[in-house]
């Protein structure tokens, strides 16, 4: 039976980790949600609003209020952690009705999907003999007339090769939607194939389809969201609550939307 790590402290998720790579044959990894949702809060990644009307709330990077905020990289920092996703989500994809589909490359964005991209790469090269030539890397944030692009210089991915795009969290379809393009207008002569699913960490997005092809995730989570950019009237704003922006990228701002 494997252990319940909804029990566990985060040291006993590093020392559960460590035990499953001193025998990996043995291995039964696959996360529940429950599981996956513990693990984030132990490491500090998992804020919802507690209630108070004075507790601040988050503003997403799509310009939405929210009353619910998962900070990935704040898991992802820990090796074991991100490697523990990666190995769950690897094995999902693999259990998966694809697993007779050729993977040439594994793609993520930058930054945050960068290194867990390459931990599900090393970790589909073990599931399955398709897979053992796979390479991976991630675009490069850039500014075009002050608009964000995640661009693909880099390598040439072959007109017969098929890529997988793995990403760490999508609340929107933004991020994933600027990776496809990215890879595709770096090859503007033929048309890029894709593996009918992308991998998820967590997908807030409420869908489960991208571009036709199926999300593969390892948490799906809603929060309340208010699209203050369209008029929406935001209910925390409404009860005296203060918006922080920047609530991913600045620990600062983090630490004070986590101090209620
Ligand atoms: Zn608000």
């Amino acid at each position: 039976m494997k252990q319940d790590l909804t029990q566990c402290s985060l040291q006993g998720v590093f020392d559960f980790v460590y035990a499953q790579n001193q025998e990996p044959h043995n291995s039964l990894l696959i996360l529940s949600e429950k599981e996956v949702k513990h693990i984030i809060g132990l490491a500090g990644g998992f804020w919802h609003h507690n209630g108070d009307p004075k507790a601040p709330h988050a503003v997403m990077r799509s310009g939405k209020h929210t009353d619910g905020f998962v900070s990935l990289p704040e898991a992802l920092k820990y090796v074991a952690i991100n490697n523990l996703f990666a190995a769950t989500l690897a094995k999902k994809i693999h259990r998966s009705s694809y697993h007779n589909q050729r993977i040439d490359w594994v793609i993520g964005s930058d930054h945050a999907a960068g290194t867990f991209s390459y931990a599900v790469a090393d970790e589909l090269r073990k599931c399955n003999f398709l897979w053992r030539g796979i390479k991976q890397d991630f675009t490069e944030k850039a500014m075009v007339n002050g608009e964000e692009i995640q661009k693909w210089s880099r390598h040439v991915i072959k007109k017969e090769e098929f890529v997988l795009q793995v990403e760490e969290l999508c609340s929107t379809n933004l991020t994933i939607g600027r990776v496809y393009e990215g890879v595709n207008n770096a090859h503007p002569d033929y048309t890029i194939s894709y593996v009918p699913i992308v991998g998820m960490a967590v997908n807030r997005t409420g869908r489960d389809l991208f571009h036709g092809r199926k999300v593969v995730s390892l948490l799906n989570i809603k929060f309340k969201e208010w699209d203050v950019r369209k008029r929406e009237e935001c209910s925390l704003c409404k009860g005296g609550s203060e918006p922080l922006e920047d609530v991913k990228k600045s620990a600062a701002t983090w630490a004070k939307l986590n101090c209620h």
